[in-house]
Order: structure tokens, then sequence, then C-alpha cells
């Protein structure tokens, strides 16, 4: 027995629910208990101790492992073993109709196949290796997949806990019909055109087919194979690094691989309720809000309400919740979850998303999940064409700017976003509102631009910055300056060239536009003064740029 016991046993249904719980321990190295805790809400120090997967009420039901339930013993408080659920190998299995779970080879099977039926749309993706040595996979979708193109990149992952099924057959199905859909379905080929899909059915392979010789799914467990959550194992912005204990391989392939994709919309499914959760998991809204959070809102109620047109009375509708929504801490509190990760340190958009209140359920069930939830899954990827899009490149040779997109007096918590270094592209997502967005980048001038955002429309930003005076290096010959700045009278220089020939004086604004030729003269190479009358009716700040043979020259300028 590994775990020393100091607890008196009064009652026998203790007893009873501690050895149970024990014999689980050491056959499978994970309960799950559920337990009443004294007031409404969750005591922050027990999901210190112990993986919370749901509450309601006083009511608490968390999984355990060996150390983590040697310190909840600790607390003294009665509790009852809730047991996994077990499902025997199926005699026969019908993947084509979606009712299966499954095998892991037929996983990998399918996925491959995913990518050999469909090489324009598809490409498979290993994102690295479980602790237990299994892929983690991830499937891209896209016309034009072998390319990188300038759209938004959205993300599905499933099952991070490995006894929460239904979203992994759903995103096996959704695969499917992504790929099967598109030039039939128009949503579909929309979907497909315009966006760049990834999705990653299984996050923790270890988890679902654990102990399983056959290889199929009839014993799954929540943790992987370390014994740890993987939904507690992610950077926290509260409370710092590691929060669930040394980051796992799981963790580690999913954080970098996030980190490449950068996508501006995510959601991460699982059991055990029947409800959309977004940020913050970490940090109770009394204390602090996304800035969004009237958008995430928005969009968690579109996702519920056509569930509930689609699934049964009750469906993902609790009464704890508003609609089939909540707020992640004001349901329960965690740390190191991933949804909060990527939203606060990827800078992306990801919600938690609970199919089902039943793990593992029978798997003659997938086929009603998948009806109940179908359309919300297509729709929610349909999220990343609202907001403003656009290009940000640099105004006088057009190549990208990797800008930050900040809304001053709005921002905060890692809510601000970057254009693409590789193609300047960037997305926001908004409620509708007018709002104010800010481009910085370092060598440019920053660039405030007001903008209208309407509701599921989507409003193009194109930005081009203009770069700060150019530095002049010490040894250089190229430069021009202003003798006095506000010029009075005219626009005096002294230059300094390598190369004679044409230069052409050019004023832009801040934003890239150009406004005014000031005028267009041949220059000798050397040393001299120029001067050109001041443009009439202008005023504020411009940009300044002389472009001839030895490249361009820009300086900010002021118009009184
Ligand atoms: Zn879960």
């Amino acid at each position: 027995m590994l775990l020393v016991l100091n607890v008196r046993m009064s009652a026998q249904d203790r007893d009873t629910s501690l050895r149970q719980a024990l014999s689980l321990l050491e056959t499978r190295n994970e309960v799950c208990i559920e337990f009443e805790v004294p007031g409404p809400g969750l005591p922050e120090h027990l999901s210190g101790i112990l993986s919370i997967d749901a509450v309601k009420g006083n009511s608490v039901r968390a999984y355990a492992n060996p150390q983590q339930f040697r310190e909840f013993l600790t607390l003294d408080l009665p509790f009852r073993v809730i047991p996994p659920v077990i499902r025997p190998v199926p005699e026969t299995k019908s993947l084509a109709a979606w009712e299966s779970y499954p095998s892991y080879s037929e996983y990998l099977d399918m996925m491959q196949a995913f990518e050999t039926s469909h090489p324009n749309l598809c490409r498979l993706v290993k994102a690295g290796k479980s602790v237990g040595n299994r892929d983690i996979l991830f499937v891209k979708i896209s016309d034009h997949v072998e390319e990188k193109e300038a759209e938004p990149v959205v993300l599905y992952s499933s099952t991070m806990h490995g006894n929460e099924t239904v979203g992994y057959v759903l995103m096996l199905r959704l695969i499917d019909t992504l790929l099967t859909g598109y030039g039939h379905d128009p949503q579909v080929t929309a979907l497909v055109d315009s966006l760049e899909i990834w999705i990653n059915p299984l996050a923790n392979p270890d988890g679902t087919y654990y102990n399983s010789p056959s290889g199929e799914i009839t014993n799954p467990r929540r943790y992987n194979d370390n014994d740890f959550d993987l939904n507690r194992n992610f950077p926290d912005p509260r409370v710092g690094e590691n929060p669930g204990g040394p980051y796992q391989e799981e963790t580690l392939a999913m954080m970098a691989f996030m980190d490449t994709l950068k996508a501006c919309l995510s959601a991460n499914f699982h059991e055990g309720a029947e409800v959309v959760n977004y940020p913050w998991d970490t940090w109770y809204p009394s204390v602090k809000v996304h800035p969004d959070q009237l958008w995430f809102q928005s969009i968690g109620h579109e996702y519920a309400d056509t569930v509930h047109l689609y699934g049964p009375e009750g469906y993902m509708n609790p009464s704890w919740s508003d609609n089939g929504i909540t707020n992640g801490a004001e349901w329960y509190s965690i740390t190191g979850g991933r949804q909060d990760y990527v939203t606060y340190f990827l800078h992306g958009r990801e919600v938690t998303i609970e199919l089902s209140n039943t793990k593992f359920p029978d798997p003659a069930t997938l086929p009603l999940y998948w009806e109940y939830n179908r359309r919300s899954l297509l729709n929610y990827l349909e999220q990343a064409y609202f907001g403003v899009h656009g290009f940000v490149t640099d105004a006088f040779t057009g190549d990208p700017v990797a800008a930050q997109i900040t809304i001053p007096g709005h921002d905060s918590l890692g809510s601000h976003v970057f254009s693409d270094s590789l193609n300047g592209f960037y997305v926001r997502l908004l409620p509708e509102d007018s709002w104010d967005m800010v481009f910085t980048a370092g060598g440019y001038e920053p660039v405030e631009i007001p903008v209208q955002v309407w509701n599921r429309q989507q409003t193009r930003l194109d930005v081009r910055m203009v770069p700060v005076q150019s530095p002049s290096p010490p040894d250089s010959t190229f430069f021009f300056g202003l003798v006095e700045n506000p010029p009075r009278g005219a626009l005096r220089f002294e230059y300094h060239i390598g190369k004679g020939g044409i230069y052409r004086f050019i004023l832009y604004t801040l934003t890239g536009r150009p406004v005014q030729m000031v005028g267009e003269v041949f220059l000798e190479n050397g040393e001299g003064d120029l001067e050109f009358p001041l443009p009439p009716d202008m005023t504020g700040m411009y940009v300044m740029v002389v472009s001839g043979p030895e490249g361009n020259f820009s300086m900010k300028i002021f118009l009184k």
C-alpha cells in the first residue's frame, strides 16, 4: 500500500469509499470522488490539491492521483467514489456510421486517410509524442493546403482528458464533413476556402487508450501516463509557470505547436457537463474580466443557442448557467488550463466546450451529440470571418510588418494581437462598437485609426506604416536633414549623397498615404543645401520621404 493513512473511519460508508478509492488508485493511479464543501463556491486551496471536474452548488466532483488523494485525505472530508466507466471491446463496430470509438490504430489510419483521400485540402501533421509514445496529431484543412495563405487560423482540439471521448469522435466526423462537403455544401466550402482550419481530435491519447492491450477504448482515464491532468499543466496568467506540476510531453508539444499556429480563434472540447465556458478560468470575474468578455459571451451564446434549437430540452442549458454559457471561474476556478494559456499568452481567443454530462458514453449515442452540435461546430468557425481583418505593410516597400495591434484604454491581459511577420495579415475579433486601433512596430511611426465594427460583419483595415527617420550610420554618405523643424518660411534641407541623380521629395500622412509632392530635383553627389516652398494649407505631423538612386530617406516633419 503506497498510501499512508491517518484518518479515522467512523462510518461504514466512509470505510467503503476509502477502500474503493484505494483500490482504484492501486489499479489505475486515478480516482474520481464527489464531496460536499461548506459554502457555495469552491475553496481556493481545493483546486490546488485536486483536479476539480465539476461543481454544482455545494457538491464537487474531482479527480486525484495517489499524491493528490493523500493530500485530500488530510482535509478529512467525507466523500464517495464515482466508479470509472468500463466498456467491453465491442464485437462489431460501425466506424462509418460514427457510432463507434476507433481503436488507436484505426485512429491513425483515419487521420492518414483524410490526407490521402483529399490531398488538396488536408495535411496530416504530427505535433509530437505523448509520454506513452503515441502520436499527437493535427490535420490542417484549407484550400491551397500546402501554402501559407493570409487567412484566419482556427483550431479545435479535443480530449485532453482521456475519458472525455465524445469530442474525439465529433472532431473526426467534423474533419470528414469538411473534406467531403467541400464543393457541395456552401457553408463548408466557404469555411475551407477562407480559413486555415486545424483540428486535433485527441490531445491525450494515453489517457483515452489507457490500460488497453487491444488498442480499443475500454477503460479510459482522465490523466496522462505520468498521472498528470493536462488541462492543469499550462503556464497560468495568475500563478505563473507549472501550477500543475512539471510540463508533460503532451503540454510541451501543444505549446510549441500552438505558438507557431497563432490561431485567432480556438476551442477545447471536454465532457462532464454541458456548457460553453469562456475565460478566465483562473481569475474570478469580480477580480478580472477579459476586455472582450462581451464578445466571448456573444459567441458562446451563438454556439449554445443553436444547440438549443437542435438538441433535446435541457441539453447544454444547466440551471446554474447563463443559457448554456458560463464564465470559467464563476463555475469553478482552475489554474494551468489551456483556455487561459492560449487567451493570455498567445493572444488567442479560446473557449472550453463541455459536450456531455456523461463521460465515455455509450457509442450508440455519439450520432445524437453530433446532431445537437454539428451546426454550432461549423458556425463557431465562422466567427473568425468577423471583426477587423487586414494587412500591415511598410508604406514604401510594401513588405509585411509584424506590428502589435492594441486598443488603448481597452486592451489588457494579453488581449492585443499581432500581424503575421510572413504576410502582415492580422485578425482582431471584437464586439460591435467603434474602436481606436493603434499599430506599433519597431522602426515605424505608430498609427492610430478609428474603426467601426458590426456584428457578423468583417471590417477591412489595411495599414501602411511609415518608417521613423532613417538612421544614418556613422560612415554613411546618404543623409537628408531638415535645417529647422517645424520649418519656417520654407523647407530647407541639408544633404550628403554618394550617388547623383533625380531625388523626389514626397510628404506622407502618418498612416502611409502620399499627400503632397514637394519637389523633384537633380542632385550631384556630395554635400549641399536645398530649399522648397512650404506646401500651402497643410498642418500637422507628416513624414517626408526622399527617394533617389541611393534609396529612401524618411524623416518626421511638423507643419504649423
Ligand atoms: Zn475535461
